[in-house]
């Protein structure tokens, strides 16, 4: 009789189980993010709780989009990302009679007396160069003025732009660490004030990276505004790329930024772009929190670029976010965005001096393709309109 019963509870389950897995089979799209690993640091030696537990809650549901159907970009293919600075120069704001137009007028002055040099110093300072970098470049062009002789206007000109190519960096490396190596995926940390431009320089960097044939996972750890996952998902499915989300605001950041990693390594893709939450609440729960993301993702994967977005209209601002952020991580790349948007940009400058830190990136403008690498030449000749 035992027997009989035993065999019955065995056909039950059976049946349960194939009852379950036809239901579930439907809905793979929908996965739940594993725990992360132990992480270590600070919070080794605790009996390391998963980050998702740490917020608050069970592991995040995480959503795992497939690359939309059909595979390739329904938008136009993206421009190429090689070039795209001397393309968009027109749309750079400092190009239309901003700084670099008043420094040649100041410069092709008859009288070039210590008042010309004092205006030529102020107009670097308004353009938010920085004071120290633009003492050093009024006092080279004031040497060597001295020193040929010349006034020529043309040779005026390539003395300025032979010093502002100088501040800048020519030689500073400015590649872009993305594509596969060996059988994982680089990884690209996205971080920045909010508002600043973060997800919107995601998806225009998946778009640019699928256009030139990578496979793109986008991991939406900004969870602090469901607006943030959902305009990286429209991103991804403009662009093909694959979108890994929590379907719960306020997730775990870290338990999203593990879940994309998993998902870039187990499908084999070139490039994981996580976006994170850029809350400037105080300058330890940023590092604890940019901190934990780091150091889970670290778990499978190394993370190639740390790109630090910041808005290039808010100066001194602008700035000093660029320290706390440089404190909590380190920064490998500056994206400057919005230059577009002021005549200012002399901020290419100061912030490479504030951080050490090349700018790598460009944003000038909201459409997809204006997302340009950073090109010091290109970049003065733009401002000096040649
Ligand atoms: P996040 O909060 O840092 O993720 O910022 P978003 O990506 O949502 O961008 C905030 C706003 O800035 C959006 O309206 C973007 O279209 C706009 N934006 C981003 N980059 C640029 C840029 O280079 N130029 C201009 N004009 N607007 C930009």
């Amino acid at each position: 009789m035992e027997l009989v019963i035993i065999l019955i509870a065995i056909a039950v389950l059976v049946v349960a189980g194939l009852g379950t897995t036809f239901l579930v089979r439907p809905r793979r799209r929908r996965v739940s993010a594993p725990p992360p690993p132990p992480v270590p640091g600070p919070e080794a030696g605790r009996t390391t709780a998963p980050p998702a537990e740490q917020a608050g809650g069970g592991a995040a549901p995480t959503e795992v989009l497939p690359p939309t159907v059909p595979p390739r970009p329904r938008d136009e293919a993206p421009a190429p990302l090689r070039g795209r600075l001397t393309r968009l120069r027109g749309r750079l704001a400092a190009s239309r009679g901003g700084f670099g137009s008043t420094l040649l007028t100041l410069l092709s002055r008859d009288a070039l007396d210590d008042q010309a040099w004092e205006d030529i110093e102020d107009t670097l300072i308004t353009a938010d160069m920085g004071v120290a970098p633009s003492r050093q470049i009024t006092e080279e062009l004031r040497t060597q003025v001295k020193v040929t002789g010349t006034r020529d206007p043309g040779q005026v000109r390539t003395m300025l732009r032979t010093e502002l190519i100088r501040q800048i960096g020519p030689d500073m490396d400015r590649t872009l660490h993305t594509g596969s190596h060996g059988d994982r995926p680089s990884i690209m940390l996205i971080v920045g004030v909010n508002g600043t431009g973060k997800t919107t320089v995601a998806g225009k960097l998946a778009r640019a990276l699928i256009g030139e044939g990578q496979t793109v996972v986008l991991g939406a750890a900004d969870t602090f505004r469901a607006a943030a996952a959902d305009q990286l998902q429209t991103w991804a499915e403009r662009t093909g790329a694959q979108v890994v989300r929590s379907d719960r605001e306020e997730a775990d950041p870290a338990s999203v930024a593990f879940e994309a990693v998993r998902v870039g390594i187990d499908e084999r893709a070139s490039t994981v772009i996580v976006d994170t939450a850029g809350r400037l609440h105080t300058k330890t729960g940023l590092m604890d929190e940019l901190g934990k993301i780091k150091r889970v993702i670290e778990k499978r994967a190394t993370v190639d670029e740390v790109l630090l977005v910041l808005d290039a209209t808010t100066g001194q601002n602008g700035l000093r976010q660029a320290r706390v952020f440089a404190e909590a991580v380190d920064v490998t790349g500056i994206v400057l965005t919005k230059l577009d948007g002021t005549a200012k940009g002399g901020i290419v400058i100061a912030v490479q001096r504030e951080l050490g830190v090349p700018v790598k990136l460009v944003g000038l403008g909201e459409g997809p393709d204006d997302l340009a690498p950073f090109e010091p030449e290109a970049f003065v000749d733009a401002i000096l309109g040649s």
